[in-house]
């Protein structure tokens, strides 16, 4: 298994519009990014990460809501995952996203969904996502449709993100001197 590199915003990756995993994609190959995708998600640490997150435009998402000793009890990967249903009852909540550092964001999302999923193997499974697991799950979703939270803050906030991106990049830039 391997750490591999979070993408942050601005990163073209992480607007693209994913495309679901083929059926002669399920195999080896695939477990093994869907594991280095777990062992990211843990590392960082985060409860959740998508494909485009780690430059894989396919529709994958790790997730695991746990906290320190409850983590790996619900540990999921989502291969091309669809909303089957959704409560009308929303919930609020403060997000967070391991490619957008620093940045919050209050959102209103759907309390309750019925999730259908394929697992890396190609089994298929299907099953309710509730409260913070919910939001988990259509966060990771927004990624895989090319939406991060900086897409859903004010424009004001947006930019002011970005000019503070821009700024450190620059500053990075000059202590690695020229060349
Ligand atoms: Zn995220």
């Amino acid at each position: 298994m391997a750490v591999l590199e979070i993408l942050t915003a601005p990163h073209p990756n992480l607007e693209v519009k994913t495309r679901p995993v083929d059926e002669a994609e399920f195999g080896p190959a695939l477990q093994k990014l869907c594991s280095d995708m777990a062992e990211t998600m843990y590392a960082a640490p985060g409860v959740g990460l998508a494909g485009p997150q780690v430059g894989d435009t396919r529709q994958i998402i790790v997730l695991d809501p746990g906290e320190k000793e409850e983590r790996g009890r619900r540990f999921f990967t989502l291969i091309n995952p669809a909303i089957l249903e959704k409560s009308r009852e929303t919930i609020q909540w403060n997000e967070t996203c391991l490619s957008v550092p620093d940045l919050e964001c209050d959102t209103t999302r759907a309390r309750r969904i019925r999730m259908g999923w394929r697992n890396p193997d190609g089994s298929r499974h299907e099953g309710w996502f509730e409260e913070y697991e919910a939001v988990i799950v259509q966060h990771e979703l927004d990624h895989l449709a090319g939406t991060v939270l900086l897409d859903r803050v004010s424009l004001f906030k947006r930019s002011r993100y970005l000019k503070k991106v821009r700024a450190r990049a620059q500053r990075e830039r000059a202590l690695a001197g020229p060349g």
